[in-house]
């Protein structure tokens, strides 16, 4: 996987030998950079390049950004951290406010004009508000969206909204105390479930139903595993109505740091859509995907859902986001084994310049479909076994932020 990533020349090989982790490479590291991007013929300063926004070779543009501000969490999900052990990011690897929103900014040189705020858990970042603020206070940012456990929502859910995310949500994956536990080994559903409401009250209540304009304010993500919640579709959908949200039902993916996945525990789209329609009457697919990875469909009640099939229908043809880590690695598929230092030349000393010459280098020459790569193995088994995520943390999801 990942192969996108691999192919950036010179710069991963130096990397794989770690030759860059050199103390005092700081001016070797800017100057390979600058050599580097000249010797690519890319969009150095002063290099001739396409005009516009870098496409990368798939001809898709750099428009969202996944942004982890940890890796931490306080829920253990079955699907993303079923593990007992993990290897934390050092606390004085991750980037501060200013590291963070200078990269942003360099981001947005090159076309993005969305953040999603992601973790681990985001709300577990201390003064995570004032870091929202600045993204959103960024001119070229056109909506600033946060994907959260809930279990901290209900403290902060107006506080989330007056800093300026503009679309929250919020994972919930059964409506049953006993179940939720079993699935987090956390007994926290009731205090979720106060998160949800209180976010619904805060003003991320969203016009539902299909001509519903623009994105949902307040979504619900749940990922439906065989055997264990694929009974409480319709519940979720009575739920997501009641707090006026709009539910997105998630086919279990065999990312990194899911180590207990198996192709049996994946209830697909056709499922789901065959499970609903029994019960509630047709969805009828709905117009204006674009880029976004869900396939939104209404009832015949009104009520709108969504399902996210990248298992069963990857979606990598459009697929017009990457990943940035709390400590600066840059991931541009979910997929990717490995990531794009972009912290040493940010703290090495490199321009605003040479970073954002780096980013449009790196995503011009990004070709990354990891899901459909999957979905076309014969035997399909888990991606990381735990022990080579332990030797390497960037390869969980909680760390790239899922
Ligand atoms: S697997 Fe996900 S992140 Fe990777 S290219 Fe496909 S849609 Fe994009």
């Amino acid at each position: 996987m990942g192969q996108g990533s691999s192919d950036h020349g010179t710069w991963n090989r130096n990397r794989s030998n770690n030759t860059l982790d050199q103390p005092g490479c700081a001016l070797a590291r800017k100057n390979h950079y600058v050599e580097l991007v000249v010797d690519q013929g890319t969009s150095a300063p002063g290099g001739e390049t396409a005009p516009g926004p870098p496409q990368d070779r798939l001809g898709r543009p750099l428009r969202s950004l996944r942004l982890s501000v940890t890796d931490r969490c306080n829920l253990r999900c079955r699907y993303c951290m079923p593990e007992t052990d993990y290897q934390w990011l050092p606390r004085g690897e991750l980037l501060d406010f200013d590291e963070l929103s200078r990269l942003i900014d360099r981001f947005c040189e090159v076309g993005v004009s969305r953040v999603r705020v992601t973790g681990g858990e985001p709300l577990l970042r201390r003064g995570l508000s004032k870091l929202i603020e600045r993204i959103a206070a960024k001119p070229p940012i056109r909506d600033v969206a946060m994907t959260t456990n809930g279990l901290l929502l209900r403290q902060q859910a107006t506080a989330l909204q007056e800093a300026g995310v503009a679309r929250l949500t919020v994972s919930l994956d059964t409506l049953q105390p006993k179940r939720f536990e079993a699935l987090t080994r956390r007994d926290a559903l009731a205090e979720v479930l106060a998160g949800i409401r209180a976010a619904s009250r805060a003003g991320f209540a969203c016009e539902s139903g299909p001509t519903a304009p623009g994105l949902a304010r307040l979504k619900i993500d749940t990922v439906v595993m065989q055997g264990i919640n694929e009974d409480e579709l319709c519940p979720l959908l009575d739920f997501a109505a009641e707090v006026s949200a709009e539910l997105r039902f998630i086919e279990y993916m065999d990312v990194g740091g899911a180590t207990r996945w198996s192709a049996d525990g994946v209830v697909t789209r056709a499922a789901i859509l065959a499970a609903i329609e029994q019960q509630l009457g047709t969805p009828t697919p709905l117009p204006g995907r674009g880029a976004a990875p869900a396939e939104r469909f209404a009832l015949p009640d009104g009520r709108t859902f969504g399902v996210v099939a990248s298992m069963t229908e990857p979606f990598c043809q459009a697929c017009d986001r990457s990943r940035l880590t709390s400590d600066g690695f840059w991931y541009q598929c979910l997929y990717a084994q490995s990531g794009i230092d972009l912290k040493t030349p940010l703290r090495g000393g490199a321009s605003d310049g040479e970073l954002t010459a780096l980013v449009d280098h790196c995503w011009r020459k990004r070709s990354d479909h990891g899901a459909e790569d999957r979905a076309s193995l014969e035997k399909r088994d888990t991606l990381v076994p735990a022990a080579a995520l332990r030797g390497n943390p960037h390869l969980e999801m909680h760390t790239r932020g899922g």
